[in-house]
């Protein structure tokens, strides 16, 4: 998806006041009632708020529903991702966008710059993108909650991979510096390589396949399992720091527990995508490869910890389901083109609540900021 980005430069501090209304509104109604944008937006005067909206409106960040019991609003993945590059650029961690470096099923990647000119990724988790492309002529169905909870699930998966991710770097596992967070993105260090699918040969494929198979005993032993360890996701780095420094991990929105039912399972999978790869890309084959049961031998609790830090179990749990369930339903939509109705709440839930909290509180900042240009260096940590 587009990432525009120019609506930024001419929106109004009243616009943005506007825009987070909606997307507060929005936690406890599918469809934002327009009293209730200028209510909690708590501009002065109607016709503000109005302008406001329609400013909003023409740019693409929320959406008016029509035909609705009442007449309101929706925030719009263009609306949502406005805001979570609004908080970047509060906390200077993001201060311009460049190009789109990836484009995943289910995620835009793209490179940005901070002020002093480090370079960045920013990685926009959109998931249900393909289900909510598929039908988005359909106006129905953009009444129902499922737009809502393709950004409820995103916001999650970036949260859970922003966890990993600080987890495993502060671990000293080879993956990207997580530098912060917000809504349904992440921003990381930029890894420069390239991903290993692109290598044709190796001039030592053995002392690579070592350390890959190291990688997954050791997260192993740190009580997790990656679970999409394939040559998409690793990336080789152009100037490798050392023979067993070669490369780079990434994407960890799947992670699961050492202590997940299919873990052995999970981690054959892994394992075998690296054999595989080797055998058919790089023509070479081992005997010598981890075994769940024998080589894995838990030194950490990772999974635990990260739990503790914030991606509670009870969120890991919802995630996979909801994820399972919406890939199924994406699977019967293609297969069906029908649309029904999304049965999965997210808003009367407590066990997100403390997550919930941290969203509003970034929310609040915002809204209460009258410059929303001015932010403090340094906040990146507090969300993390
Ligand atoms: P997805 O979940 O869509 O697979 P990934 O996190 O795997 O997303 O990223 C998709 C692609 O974007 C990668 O294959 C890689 O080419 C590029 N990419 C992602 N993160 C980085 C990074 N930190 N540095 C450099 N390239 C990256
Ligand atoms: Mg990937």
């Amino acid at each position: 998806m587009k990432l525009n980005t120019s609506a930024m430069r001419y929106l109004s501090n009243d616009d943005f006041r506007v825009l987070t209304a909606t997307e507060m509104g929005s936690k406890n109604h599918e469809i934002v009632p327009t009293v209730l944008i200028a209510q909690i937006a708590g501009l002065r005067g109607g016709a503000g708020v109005g302008n406001c909206i329609s400013e909003l409106a023409k740019a693409n960040l929320i959406a008016r529903v029509k035909n609705a019991k009442y007449d309101g609003y929706r925030l719009t993945y263009g609306g949502y991702d406005y805001l979570a590059i609004k908080a970047f650029s509060n906390r200077r961690t993001v201060y311009s966008v460049g190009n789109q470096i990836g484009v995943g099923k289910e995620s835009d990647i793209f490179v940005v710059a901070n002020e002093k000119g480090r370079k960045c990724v920013l990685k926009i988790h959109r998931l249900g993108r393909i289900s909510f492309r598929s039908v988005k002529n359909n106006r129905d169905y953009l009444r129902n909650r499922q737009s809502a909870s393709w950004m409820y699930l995103s916001r999650l998966a970036a949260q859970k991979e922003f966890s990993f991710m600080k987890a495993l770097y502060e671990n000293g596992f080879a993956v990207p510096e997580p530098i912060d967070y917000s809504r349904h993105c992440i921003v990381m260090s930029l890894i420069p390589g390239f991903p290993m699918r692109q290598l044709s040969s190796h001039e030592d494929p053995s002392t690579l396949y070592s350390s890959l198979m190291s990688f997954i005993v050791r997260l192993a032993n740190h009580g997790l399992i990656h679970c999409d360890f394939n040559e998409f996701n690793i990336m080789i780095l152009d100037e490798p720091k050392s023979e067993d420094e070669q490369f780079v991990v990434i994407d960890f929105p799947q992670c699961v527990s050492i202590d997940h039912v299919d873990a052995e399972r999970y981690f054959r999978r892994d394992v075998d995508c690296i054999r595989l790869f080797f055998e058919k890309k790089l023509g070479y084959f081992s005997e010598d490869y981890p075994v769940f049961k024998r080589d894995v031998k838990r030194v950490a609790s990772l999974d635990i910890d990260v739990q503790a830090s914030g991606f509670s179990k009870k969120m890991v749990k919802e995630f996979e389901k909801a994820i399972s369930e919406s890939r199924e339903k994406v699977e019967d939509e293609f297969d069906h083109e029908s649309v029904e109705e999304d049965n999965y709440e997210d808003d009367d839930d407590d066990d997100d609540e403390d997550e919930d909290d941290k969203v509003e509180e970034e929310q609040e900042d915002e809204l209460r900021s009258d410059d929303n240009s001015a932010g403090e260096p340094g906040d990146a940590e507090e969300s993390s």
